[in-house]
């Protein structure tokens, strides 16, 4: 089973074309959608989720037309929204129980054991009794995943997860979040490089509605390696050096700013070569310098 995404385009009634011709393949496991602020992610999220319609194009699920065949999606969806409400005066095994409901478990035995898996699973089950509202921000996170997960959905989408969450917390929501994806298909989506380095598979990078990349990302490394190059200069000289050079990123260290630049050979003896990391891929590809843009090797 994957999920098939074919030609998808969204243009909102203010004019913005917030998803333009999204053509992915999207295998079982964990999938990292990559982009800033902007980028359609939640377009695309809330388009899976069946939440709305896109103008053009079709979307699969194995045998399940997601845009036509709502229902059958929405059975087995598993959707933790950026933002999402909780009933803070009620308790997580409460409304996990209630929500459980929702998704048709009938049998309250089977019901009790879902929840009760679910809140282990999550590490809720110590607090299960307390009320959402004393809640940290992580274990909202987490309590949304075991609503997510309930009646073993096939398809997973987790948007934004760890916005907001403290390393620690951030840590442990994606150590859950690892666990799952081998019978199903997880989308990550984030604007956070080192949420899909350390978890997913395979990865596309979406800006401004368009996908520019779409790749495993330690062959998208390997595709940078020796095209990434670094230099040191007094934050004064950046702009000359952004004149000559493609800066895809910078960074300040003590007052000083370290900037990485492309290029397929060195750009000159000031200039160190670079072991490149996702967050080299990811600015490259926001700079136009992707895997399409490599040049045609010409041999001698
Ligand atoms: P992301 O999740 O990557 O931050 P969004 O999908 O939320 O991106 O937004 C993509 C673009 O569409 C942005 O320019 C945003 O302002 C715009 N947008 C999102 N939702 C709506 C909406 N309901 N109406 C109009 N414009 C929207």
């Amino acid at each position: 089973m994957e999920l098939q995404i074919r030609d998808v385009s969204k243009t909102y009634a203010n004019g913005v074309q917030a998803l333009k011709h999204v053509t992915l393949t999207i295998p079982m496991g964990m999938y990292g959608l990559l982009g800033p602020n902007g980028a359609g992610k939640s377009t695309l999220m809330r388009t899976l989720a069946t939440l709305q319609e896109p103008d053009t194009g079709t979307i699969r699920l194995g045998e399940i037309d997601v845009v036509r065949q709502r229902d059958e999606l929405r059975r087995t969806l598993g959707y933790l929204p950026q933002e999402f409400g909780v009933y803070p005066k009620v308790n997580a095994e409460d409304l996990l129980d209630h929500f459980a409901v929702l998704k048709g478990i009938a049998d309250r035995k089977a019901r009790r054991a879902a929840v009760e898996g679910l809140l282990r699973q999550t590490n809720l089950w110590e607090v299960r009794k307390k009320h959402l509202g004393g809640y940290s921000g992580g274990m909202r996170q987490r309590f949304g995943i075991a609503v997510a997960l309930l009646g073993n959905p096939r398809l997973i989408i987790v948007d934004e997860p760890t916005a907001g969450l403290d390393p620690a917390e951030r840590v442990r929501f994606l150590n859950l979040l690892s666990e799952l994806g081998e019978n199903s298909v997880v989308i990550l989506s984030t604007h956070i490089v080192e949420d899909v380095s350390e978890l997913c598979s395979c990865m596309a990078i979406i800006d401004q509605g368009r996908i520019l990349l779409e790749a495993e990302p330690l062959r998208a490394i390997a595709d940078v390696e020796g095209r990434i190059w670094s230099r040191t200069v007094p934050r004064s000289e950046l702009p000359a050096l952004e004149r000559e050079h493609a800066v895809i990123s910078t960074r300040l260290l003590a007052g000083r700013t370290i900037a990485h630049v492309y290029s397929d050979g060195s750009p000159g003896a000031e200039f160190e070569a670079v072991e490149p990391d996702l967050k080299d891929v990811y600015f490259a590809a926001m700079g136009g310098h992707g895997r399409s843009a490599r040049p045609v090797e010409v041999a001698a």
